[in-house]
């Protein structure tokens, strides 16, 4: 049997072999010039912003929330279409959640929905770059006033820009994720960017356990050469030099990754058009995506049927994502279903195909074929 064709994976080559190599030969295994690097690399992806690399995306984000100062007594606004960490890493600082819905189109976070629920308590609103479309930051922003901070979730859309500006420059506070099936990969990795010295500052603090290593910040400067403190707790979140040569390697080929994946997206959305009962992704006009995702709708209820179909015919179509109040830890705290009725309704119908740069034109033909195939089939019955 041909192994399942997967949904996204890593492009990997002999010269990120040899960076890894020559990376693990070196004095420096973990902090070391790979890692300054590596953030000087990327920033120029974050239209300057600064970079702070992280362990991974998970991290990114509770290292942005810590930065932003989120506790106990906090409300952070996230809309449900999202990878569950986005809201998880906030209540491992004891923030509330409130959920917000996304909008009809791009499934990324809906403005109005965000200004109904903010509150003086609002600390922070997440915004989620779905599938590698930006939301609507300057909208986002206005709904989110003057006191929360802006945060983007930008797992998805490094590379992307919105109105013409990049990534990294929308929010207060982005976070990446460097997983293998996203835009670059560090095999686990996540970097936070900031314009703003300060964020940027506590966020590299948090990353490094808290310590405060400047005599000039220390309260007991005079105890010696050796001495550090904490003053505010921290975690090690630090990403080591052997992964950080990876993403300098990567980072050399991401605008072909983004190049291969549009034109990938391209040729789907071309095969699909005309395709009966299905809906290819939306895109506004002020957005170049950075498609990660190709997200297409099922529709008729028959989206569980065309998985199994497509995944019985080799086909490694994912479903991205469970609305994240209902995860039962959600659940439990007493989210219910039905708050958020546009992104409830789109994980119905939502389906995943498969894309990644080394997706071979006869491999995507095959993943077109196989959901023409599974939507020709008659109906199964009772698919609710
Ligand atoms: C992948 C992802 C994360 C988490 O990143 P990891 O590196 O897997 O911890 C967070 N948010 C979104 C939207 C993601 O897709």
């Amino acid at each position: 049997m041909t192994p399942l064709l997967p949904y996204g994976r890593q492009s990997v080559t002999e010269d990120d072999v040899a960076a890894v190599v020559a990376a693990l030969r070196s004095d420096w295994l973990t902090t070391g010039p790979q890692v300054d690097a590596f953030e000087a690399d990327l920033a120029r992806w974050t239209g300057g912003a600064g970079c702070a690399a992280v362990s991974n995306g998970t991290a990114a984000l509770h290292v942005a929330y810590a930065a932003a100062g989120v506790g106990p007594g906090d409300e952070v606004i996230v809309p449900p279409m999202t990878f569950v960490a986005t809201a998880s890493s906030a209540v491992a600082l004891g923030a509330t959640i409130v959920f917000a819905d996304v909008e009809e189109e791009t499934f990324t976070l809906d403005p109005a929905a965000v200004a109904a629920a903010v509150t003086a308590r609002t600390r922070v609103v997440s915004a989620v770059d779905y599938a590698g479309h930006p939301a609507d930051y300057d909208a986002l922003r206005a709904a989110t006033g003057g006191d929360a901070l802006l945060l983007a979730d930008a797992a998805h859309s490094i590379g992307a820009t919105y109105r013409g500006r990049p990534v990294g420059t929308l929010a207060d506070l982005t976070t990446f994720s460097f997983f293998p099936t996203k835009n670059l990969t560090t095999a686990e990795g996540g970097a936070v960017a900031s314009g703003d010295p300060q964020l940027l500052k506590r966020a590299r603090r948090f990353r490094n356990i808290g310590l405060v290593r400047d005599r000039d910040e220390q309260r007991w400067p005079d105890e010696g050469g050796w001495h550090q403190e904490v003053h505010e707790f921290g975690l090690n979140y630090r990403l080591p030099d052997v992964l950080c040569a990876l993403g300098r390697s990567q980072l050399r080929r991401l605008a072909d990754f983004l190049a291969a994946r549009a034109r990938l997206v391209a040729r789907y959305d071309e095969a699909l058009a005309d395709l009966p009962g299905v809906l290819t992704p939306g895109r506004r006009s002020w957005a170049n995506p950075a498609w990660h995702l190709y997200p297409i709708r099922v529709l008729d209820g028959r989206r569980r049927e065309v998985y199994d179909r497509m995944r019985a015919a080799g086909i490694g179509v994912q479903v991205n994502y469970i609305p994240v109040h209902w995860h039962p830890a959600f659940a439990d705290l007493g989210y219910r279903r039905g708050s958020c009725p546009v992104a409830e309704s789109f994980y119905q119908q939502q389906l995943s195909l498969p894309l990644f740069p080394d997706l071979t034109d006869s491999d995507q033909d095959r993943v077109i074929d196989a959901l023409s195939a599974a939507l020709r089939a008659a109906p199964a019955r009772s698919a609710a």
